[in-house]
């Protein structure tokens, strides 16, 4: 990393970035200053990202079940960022021939990212940064969140149980609750996520305690309408063992005759490659208990998301104020926090991290990353050192709305989200938030949430908090 030859018409502007690498071993990540990335055909677009996100899709990257055949690799695909102006002017000053290609920097848990098709594929959203961590969970999270519940099938008033309340289960949970779903079962086996479903008013259900079908039967004497599988491969059981099928089979248990499943965890497996250590077949088939299902006749649904197509309804719906998915985050870290983060998020120590790069300024135009194909499309295609997977639109104008512009007072958040540094699960991490990025803009939204009464009640779900 330090013998790359550099050629520049600037000598002022700095030449290097940090970025989140993995280097090919399984529970570890490393931060390295890598070559600023520059505009090598008229159609790229450099952004500056001001937030990233570490997703649980990146987990797979990191204890080595997924990654293509190169390393090393930098890590991340959920990220909010700023056109780099200066760099639009620029003419390629930089040249770095000893690097692999693969650490070239096209994913964003880095300052800067190269957008290939930059016109197509980065969606402009409002000015300023009050929503920021909102806007965020649209470039996956929410949108996979809220895609899973309609691939159940989902109706008003019916009852939903979750498997899964990290942040893609907690946004399924609320998306649920925001859609009219009468109740809505939270499923996990770590306390402070079920406290944050409970928090936004699904019922938790602890899987330590025995099967979720014999737990929630005894309640749903019927079995439920929908369920939404938001754990995947690395399922387990209730001794917390690892256990192929395990959810499917348990779902096929609890779901009502007719009923709907999506299965939105992922699935993944192929052959063993240098950057998937841990890669194996053993996912390619689960057990499937097919009598118990063919009786019922439920659907399953489910597979890769595109979060493209939700994204005119799940950005409009934050804009106006009326969804609050940001709450999922609880910790705001600078990007050199990344790998303790990463061995956190792990551990189910943290919900979900924002990396905070700092501010924007007045004129800059704000940028969203958007993934496109299945995460398995998306990981071999970063290998090619392509980011094709992404597309959604541009505006030229930068888009003046957000809640206040718009003139009226959002709506009530769903619930606020509990004070996390109480829990004793979250020992080291909480200095994160007492850093001075707390002063950035992700700590401003988190104290301002933390400052929201806990609703004593599950919130009203009125005509009024239908989607338009
Ligand atoms: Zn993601």
């Amino acid at each position: 990393m330090d013998s790359f030859i550099i050629h520049v018409k600037n000598p002022s502007e700095k030449l290097t970035m940090k970025a989140v690498i993995w280097e090919g071993k399984p529970y570890e990540t490393v931060v390295r200053e890598v070559p600023r990335p520059t505009i090598e055909s008229p159609t790229d677009i450099i952004v500056r990202v001001t937030t990233a996100a570490i997703c649980g899709s990146d987990l797979h990257n990191y204890h080595g079940l997924l990654g293509g055949s190169d390393v090393p690799f930098s890590m991340g695909h959920e990220a909010i960022g700023i056109v780099d102006q200066e760099a639009a002017k620029a003419s390629c000053p930089i040249l770095f021939p000893s690097l692999p290609p693969p650490c070239l920097p096209h994913t964003p848990a880095a300052e800067y990212v190269r957008v290939v098709d930059g016109d197509s594929v980065l969606i402009s959203i409002p000015q300023g940064t009050e929503h920021e961590l909102d806007y965020l969970t649209c470039a996956d999270i929410f949108a996979t969140a809220w895609t899973s519940i309609t691939q159940t099938g989902f109706q008003p008033g019916d009852t939903v149980v979750v498997y899964g309340a990290g942040p893609v289960g907690l946004l399924a949970a609320y998306s649920s609750l925001f859609r009219g779903a009468k109740k809505v079962y939270s499923i996990d086996h770590v306390e402070a996520r079920l406290a944050r479903a409970e928090s936004i008013g699904a019922i938790p259900i602890d899987l330590r305690r025995g099967d979720p079908s014999e737990q929630i039967l005894k309640l749903e004497p019927n079995g439920v309408a929908r369920v939404s599988d938001c754990v995947g491969m690395e399922c387990v059981n209730p001794s917390l063992k690892p256990q192929e099928g395990y959810i499917l089979n348990d779902a096929v248990r609890l779901i009502a005759e007719r009923g709907g499943i999506a299965i939105t965890g992922a699935y993944l497996s192929g052959p063993r490659d240098k950057g998937e250590p841990r890669q194996g077949p053993q996912w390619a088939t689960v057990p499937f208990d097919i009598a118990v299902w063919f009786t019922k006749g439920a659907t399953i649904n489910g597979g890769s998301v595109f979060p493209s197509q939700q994204e005119p309804t799940l950005k409009d719906l934050i804009t106006a104020g009326r969804v609050r998915p940001g709450f999922v985050f609880d910790h705001i870290i600078d990007i050199d926090q990344a790998p303790e983060a990463y061995r956190l998020f792990s551990e189910h120590k943290i919900q979900k991290a924002a990396i905070n790069n700092g501010e924007g300024k007045d004129g800059d135009v704000c940028v969203r990353w958007q993934r496109m194909v299945s995460k398995v499309h998306t990981y071999r295609l970063y290998e090619k050192s392509h980011v094709h997977y992404l597309r959604a639109y541009f505006p030229a104008v930068p888009h003046p709305a957000n809640s206040a512009s718009l003139g009226r007072p959002p709506l009530p958040l769903l619930a606020a989200p509990p004070p996390t540094s109480t829990t004793n699960d979250t020992p080291k991490c909480c200095r994160f938030r007492n850093a001075s990025r707390a002063l950035s803009r992700g700590g401003r939204y988190l104290n301002r949430s933390l400052q929201q009464a806990p609703s004593p009640t599950p919130p009203s779900r009125g005509p009024s908090q239908q989607p338009p």
